[in-house]
């Protein structure tokens, strides 16, 4: 079987940050991941890679009118409620891209749609948390149906989805193959990389998730992308490349070493690799991020001419594994 490099980005501005805590101090990141997309559109292009663009169904709205008449009637009531967007949506964004860069992405979603052999898939229309209280699938329905319908107003229809914070059950893939999605982002099968609850997140398993991405605490995370789970094709995340400050410094160094080392043993053995992250991790030290990646996407064309490792978004390796079991 031939091995594939996936990228997934996860492109939601600051729908995704803004229930963390001090979200104020990542406008100038979120600002500077705006900048940073042009450049690894460039990149990918530059490279021959293709990406999916996971983004949430809110930043293809062009004007707030234009928001407001698309909210879905049904909505989460989360038991937390800082986690639900709506009341940002009704009080406090503004009127369209130009005044308001932080809730609005029309333009940003038209250059990447420019950009060859790159998909824009769905991120969910709100920011969708599926494992919190309050996240009933009937309010994920709605969510995913309100994505579809904003999404096709522009003439896009998205099927590849990533759940925010990686949250997901069985329910709620079920009704995202209703809406229409065909395949999802799935995660390691490691426990501390296993989705949950952020009151369930405790501080260690982020401790090993850090860990493991320089020092291999788990073997290789590279799948053969064949998994079906509740009818949709599953094509796991194999790591996440973190943000740098430096390109030089021992956990970058490190990092990368051990991307490219997990790269080359999934070239070798015919499997899919499959890194993701979010735009805004490049907005600060975006030419030191760039680099990295510019270092990581040259691994990637060695490995394409010497082992035929192919290019693929998330749809493109979808395609393939439904096209091998005809
Ligand atoms: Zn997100």
């Amino acid at each position: 079987m031939t091995s594939s490099f996936t990228i997934s980005l996860d492109f939601e501005l600051r729908w995704g940050i803004r229930d963390n805590p001090n979200e104020d101090a990542y406008a100038d990141a979120i600002l500077g991941g705006r900048r940073a997309i042009p450049q690894m559109l460039q990149a990918f292009e530059d490279h021959g890679v293709a990406a999916t663009w996971a983004t949430v169904g809110f930043l293809f709205a062009e004007t707030r009118e234009e928001l407001l008449s698309q909210l879905p009637a049904t909505r989460p009531d989360y038991a937390n409620p800082h986690f639900s967007p709506y009341d940002d949506v009704l009080n406090r964004v503004g009127q369209g891209e130009a005044d308001d860069p932080l809730h609005y992405g029309l333009s940003l979603i038209r250059q990447i749609e420019d950009t060859p052999g790159q998909e824009i898939g769905s991120h969910s229309f709100s920011h969708f948390y599926c494992l919190e209280e309050g996240a009933t699938t009937e309010a994920f329905a709605a969510d995913m149906a309100a994505a579809q319908s904003i999404a096709q107003s522009k003439g896009i229809t998205t099927q590849s989805l990533v759940l925010p914070r990686n949250q997901q059950s069985e329910g709620h893939l079920i009704a995202a193959r209703q809406a229409g999605i065909t395949v999802f982002r799935g995660t390691p099968e490691v426990a501390f990389y296993q989705p949950r609850a952020r009151a369930d997140e405790r501080r260690h398993w982020r401790a090993l998730r850090l860990l493991d991405s320089a020092v291999p605490l788990t073997s290789t995370l590279a799948t053969p992308a064949h998994d079906v789970t509740s009818d949709l094709v599953n094509t796991p995340a194999s790591r996440f490349l973190r943000p740098l400050r430096s390109t030089s410094s021992l956990m970058a160094k490190a990092q990368r070493r051990r991307i490219k080392g997990e790269m080359t043993r999934a070239a070798r053995q015919g499997k899919n690799y499959h890194l993701w992250w979010h735009p805004h991790n490049f907005g600060r030290a975006t030419e030191a991020n760039m680099e990295n990646l510019r270092a990581i996407l040259r691994h990637f064309v060695s490995l394409r001419d010497s082992h035929g490792m192919q290019a693929m978004t998330m749809l493109d390796l979808a395609q393939s594994v439904s096209t091998s079991k005809r």
